[in-house]
């Protein structure tokens, strides 16, 4: 669930549809497709999105950025 988008910036992105995630309303911290609605990621606070966020963006630049 996502990918590198313009400028370097890592977005969650719907597998399904590939339409950028969006911020839902809800008791907890969600994400949803802003195109189908599927649930993308859900946190109890947004310190736990934030930090998961940032560990999965590091992945993915580390997976799709060569070795210098
Ligand atoms: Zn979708």
């Amino acid at each position: 669930m996502g990918e590198v988008g313009v400028g370097g910036h890592v977005v969650l992105a719907c597998k399904e549809c590939r339409a950028p995630a969006q911020d839902a309303k809800s008791e907890r911290v969600l994400k949803i497709c802003s195109n189908c609605g599927m649930p993308l990621g859900e946190w109890a606070t947004e310190a736990e999105r934030d930090t998961e966020l940032r560990d999965f963006e590091e992945r993915v630049k580390q997976h799709s950025t060569p070795p210098l």
